[in-house]
């Protein structure tokens, strides 16, 4: 019987990813992941965002791997251990002290979508008021209040079980648009129906709404705005943090300080589950065990996350490094963008989350097959899927990821030429391609 099977007749429907590479992963090495089957493939999903540092990264596996060998403590609900501290410690001088960030750490339950459901309940319960506003194409985790913050209907299966408001994202209705008037007059005027928010929460970059970026003029004013208005502002730094937008934070470009930041997927250094709220001094108003969890004590990713901290951010080398990288990669897109005008619209994105918004989902699907199939594992995002999105780890090496483009431009071409061979030969409205 062939064993992999079992996948299917026993996993439940419920898994996700699987379904697009769909093969059996056994082995990975920096941005480089093996099948059972002695297949290589070059890595552009990193884990959604949770591998920012490449698979097996030595620096802090082997600090993993040495800790365990001493029988350091692996589980300690939240009580105090020495790998805590040192991360307390390396995550206050390397990340927040050089940035003027002044933040008290919550470890929350180790997943993207508790540490906004704990920054949420944090936000209402300072506040003493229960609207959340979140936006368009948003996505904050799939659990309750959550989910009710995120965006896409398939994910909500049209349910909503909290109490939060949508706002249109800048852009959303058009560039000539001035969405922050159009925020201050819904939350200023006493008619307008919506109640004055706990928190506006937000990702300065739309990851799975379509890599829209947030600017700097807009995310500065809506600061500004929050201030005025006595609303928390959350950034869901879950995938846009620890270095994917460029910079540590997401919203250093913006040079703003929100009240509450979310980070999880990368933090945990190696994959390793982990997460963090940074609340802001005055926030802090839990009562002891207020937000209690049994796994917020997961000291094998404390110790990753120290040595991830240390490695990389503790200068300004590898942030420069990711710059020039996030450049290369753009010129990349643009003129597969310039080449394939028919197939293309525009890329999107920033830092090392960039993509091409193509004319057809039924294209990104194909791409996203034909890289498979090739030796590329890629994903894609946005509210029909219609955004090619290359998230490399930060640290791939130039020819690694030389390797992952060759393959994408023979997937390109491909394309390309189906495209124009089915709408010489189609039928009139049978134009799509696949
Ligand atoms: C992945 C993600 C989440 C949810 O994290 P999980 O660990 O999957 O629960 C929330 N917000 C953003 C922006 C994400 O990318």
């Amino acid at each position: 019987m062939n064993k992999e099977k079992l996948f299917e007749e026993v996993e439940s429907s419920a898994r996700s990813y699987c379904r697009s590479f769909p093969t059996v992963f056994t082995q990975s090495k920096g941005s480089l992941i093996y099948d059972n089957k002695g297949n290589k493939f070059v890595d552009f999903l990193s884990g959604a965002g949770a591998l920012n540092y490449g698979h097996n990264n030595d620096v802090i596996k082997n600090s993993v791997m040495s800790y365990l060998e001493k029988d350091g403590i692996a589980m300690s609900l939240d009580l105090h251990s020495q790998s805590k501290l040192e991360f307390i410690e390396a995550f206050s001088s390397c990340i927040l002290k050089p940035r003027n960030l002044e933040y008290k750490i919550q470890f929350t339950s180790p997943t993207g979508t508790s540490v906004v459901e704990s920054a949420v309940k944090l936000a209402r319960k300072y506040t003493k008021r229960e609207n959340v506003v979140c936006f368009t194409n948003a996505f904050h985790g799939m659990t309750g209040v959550s989910l009710s913050l995120t965006g896409s209907n398939s994910h909500r299966q049209g349910q909503s079980y909290s109490n939060v408001t949508r706002f249109p994202f800048e852009g959303y209705a058009g560039s000539e648009f001035n969405s922050i008037d159009y925020y201050r007059k819904l939350l200023t005027d006493p008619s307008s129906g919506i109640d004055l928010p706990a928190a506006i929460i937000l990702e300065t970059v739309q990851a799975e709404g379509g890599l829209n970026v947030a600017s700097v003029e807009w995310l500065q004013d809506l600061r500004l705005l929050t201030s005025e208005l006595g609303i928390l502002l959350i950034i869901d730094d879950i995938q846009t943090g620890c270095g994917r937008s460029g910079s540590f934070f997401s919203f250093e470009r913006a040079g703003i300080k929100p009240d509450l930041v979310c980070l999880s997927k990368s933090i945990g250094g190696m994959g390793l589950p982990m997460a963090l709220l940074l609340i802001d001094s005055a926030l802090d108003v839990w009562r002891p065990a207020e937000d209690n969890g049994t796994f917020r004590g997961n000291n094998l990713a404390f110790v990753a996350s120290t040595a991830m901290v240390k490695h990389f951010w503790s200068d300004e080398k590898f942030e420069l490094e990711v710059a020039d990288k996030a450049l290369y990669i753009n010129q990349y897109l643009n003129q597969i963008v310039a080449k394939y005008p028919a197939l293309c619209i525009k890329t999107k994105g920033i830092g090392l989350m960039q993509g091409i918004e193509m004319r057809d989902e039924a294209y990104s699907e194909f791409l996203v097959k034909d890289c498979f199939a090739n030796g590329v594992i890629v994903e894609r995002c946005g509210p029909h899927d219609e955004v090619f999105k290359l998230m490399p780890a930060l640290t791939i090496d130039y020819t690694t990821l030389n390797q992952g483009f060759a393959v994408i431009d023979a997937a390109f071409a491909k394309l390309s030429n189906q495209t124009v061979n089915t709408s010489q030969t189609a039928d009139a409205g049978e134009g799509r391609y696949v």
